[in-house]
């Protein structure tokens, strides 16, 4: 029988409908259920059989996601202490100088050494860290096109686009509509600019979360008038793909969607 070695592994079994006949909210919380011992793989009544027999719903381990988090980061620190780190900073135009590569992240420094070492200005979270390390080891360090798609149109999007909507989008609408002025603050806190409103949105601001991997971030204010609900939209450069792996473009806007509403609740 199969292993399934994380929550992730058993979450891209699953159709993502989000259907809830397994009981469980999300696809997402069903696939932790199951890497916890709490739910069979057979619970969820679109998983093909022959998918069920295969695994069976057999884990590596019972850790925690912030366990697994953590060992996934000490992996890639490890992993960092393989690379030239002179040569990849060349490859992403970052600055190398005391045996440290320095990237720009949200405006602030994030520098990695030959160990492994971390220093930088923002609060080292595994939402940044992992992505961060990521693109250092496996960005291509293509050029932004200036071409700005969904998520749903990156290739790997497709199967995470649902998830990405109800994670990302949803709750920064929330905090948009509820903090409109203070929306607009933390983007410039984050050294994000003002554009052309894209899509005749009202506000359209650019976020630079890693060098290559822009982010626009379109808001539409409702309109009492004419009966119409707000909406955001999050999109990203074309090329994003090629400077970071989808998982990881996933973690990072999630994670940065996660800080503007701790931000927001504690300014309120
Ligand atoms: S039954 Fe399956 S598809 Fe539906 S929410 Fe649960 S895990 Fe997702």
């Amino acid at each position: 029988m199969a292993q399934l070695n994380n929550i992730m592994e058993i979450f891209k079994l699953l159709d993502k409908s989000n259907c809830r006949k397994c009981d469980e909210p999300t696809c997402l919380a069903f696939a932790a259920a199951v890497f916890k011992g709490e739910k069979q793989l057979a619970e969820c009544p679109s998983l093909e059989s022959e998918i069920i027999e295969r695994y069976g719903g057999k884990t590596a381990s019972k850790m925690t996601l912030e366990e697994e988090t953590e060992q996934a980061m000490e992996q890639l620190k490890g992993k960092i202490t393989t690379i030239d780190l002179s040569a990849a900073a060349e490859r992403l135009g970052a600055k190398f100088s005391d045996e440290k590569l320095t990237i720009k992240c949200l405006g602030k420094d994030f520098s990695v050494d030959a160990k492994g070492n971390i220093t930088t200005d923002l609060h080292v979270h595994s939402w940044i860290t992992i992505p961060v390390l990521n693109y250092i080891m496996n960005g291509a360090g293509v050029s932004v096109s200036g071409k700005w798609v969904p998520f749903r149109e990156l290739e790997g999007g497709k199967t995470w686009y649902r998830l990405f909507g109800q994670r990302c989008e949803k709750p920064l609408k929330k905090v948009a509509d509820t903090y409109t002025d203070l929306f607009e603050d933390m983007i410039h806190l984050f050294k994000g600019r003002q554009v052309e409103n894209h899509y005749s949105s009202d506000i359209s601001l650019v976020l630079h979360p890693l060098p290559k991997i822009p982010i626009l971030i379109c808001y539409w204010k409702p309109e009492a008038e004419d009966g119409l609900e707000s909406n955001l939209n999050i999109f990203f450069d074309s090329t994003a793909e090629k400077n970071l792996n989808i998982e990881s473009i996933y973690t990072l806007a999630t994670g940065l969607v996660l800080m503007f509403e701790k931000l927001a609740l504690s300014h309120s």
